[in-house]
């Protein structure tokens, strides 16, 4: 039974110069526990995929057409408060700079404790503890609860925002180029941190980066997008070995 399923999604951009479709057609399914990957290069549609998968996507003009079921409840027919409780509740997403996730004048500790509060029935008291024992989880001390942003390298500004996205204790994550913009030793920690984390919550991930050899580690399945169209799905061993 999956978790996600994606049935010929289409996503159109309504610009000056007419419609320009930037996923065509695309159909994937993301079982409990499974990471899928997307790769391909810049342009494809990967962004737009993730996008459109959450609704966080609401550029003006942006038109998807298709199914995209969660639990069998189609994305696209939600209500604006449905959506919002799907964001947080079931689905969260890491994208690649945590400086566009993270508020840069409020502490790491209050955006933890916010988005427990705004979703949860919860004390603070037990918000702020929660706080403390999410930063532990992604390995970092819970004296970090006091900082900005700016007062964190971009490795740890990244852990916070995973920490933020497991908040809510969500089936699934999406994460677009999540560790792009970190050098690479950190981006091998960070990636060996989210495979315990996904070994010990059993979450789905769904992944997104043009690095085809760094998804190769990370996950199950890998589907290449080309153009707008998922060209190839299969065992990430496969689709590996078949450049
Ligand atoms: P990727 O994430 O693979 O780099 P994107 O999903 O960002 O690709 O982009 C796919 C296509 O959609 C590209 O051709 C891009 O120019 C186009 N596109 C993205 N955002 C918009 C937008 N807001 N309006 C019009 N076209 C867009
Ligand atoms: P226990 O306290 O029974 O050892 P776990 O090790 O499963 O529980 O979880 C430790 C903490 O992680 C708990 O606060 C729990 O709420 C939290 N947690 C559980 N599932 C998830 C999840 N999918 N994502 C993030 N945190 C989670």
């Amino acid at each position: 039974e999956a978790l996600l399923e994606i049935n010929n999604l289409c996503v159109d951009y309504v610009s000056p110069n007419g419609i320009a479709r930037a996923v065509n057609n695309v159909s994937l399914s993301i079982a409990p526990g499974e990471t899928v990957g997307i790769a391909g290069e810049s342009g494809c549609g990967k962004s737009t995929l993730a996008f459109a998968i959450t609704r966080l996507h609401k550029a003006p003009g942006l038109i998807p057409h298709g199914e995209i079921l969660y639990q069998g409840r189609d994305v696209l027919k939600m209500s604006p408060k449905e959506l919002r409780d799907f964001r947080w509740n079931d689905v969260s997403i890491v994208f690649q700079s945590a400086m566009n996730s993270l508020n840069p004048v409020i502490t790491i500790g209050e955006q933890l404790t916010d988005v427990l509060l705004a979703h949860k029935k919860i004390s603070i008291k037990d918000a702020t503890a929660k706080a403390a024992e999410l930063l532990s989880i992604v390995g970092m001390h819970g004296d970090r609860l006091k900082s900005f942003p700016h007062q964190l390298s971009g490795g740890m500004r990244q852990r916070v925002v995973i920490a933020i996205a497991l908040a809510l204790e969500p089936k699934l994550i999406i994460m677009d180029e999540p560790t792009t913009a970190l050098d690479v030793v950190v981006e091998r920690e960070i990636l060996n941190e989210l495979y315990d984390l996904k070994e010990r919550f059993g979450f789905s991930i769904l992944f997104i980066s043009h690095d085809l050899s760094l998804m190769g580690e990370i996950a199950d399945r890998i589907g290449v997008m080309y153009a707008g169209n998922l060209i190839e799905l299969g065992d990430s061993k496969t689709v590996f070995n078949n450049p």
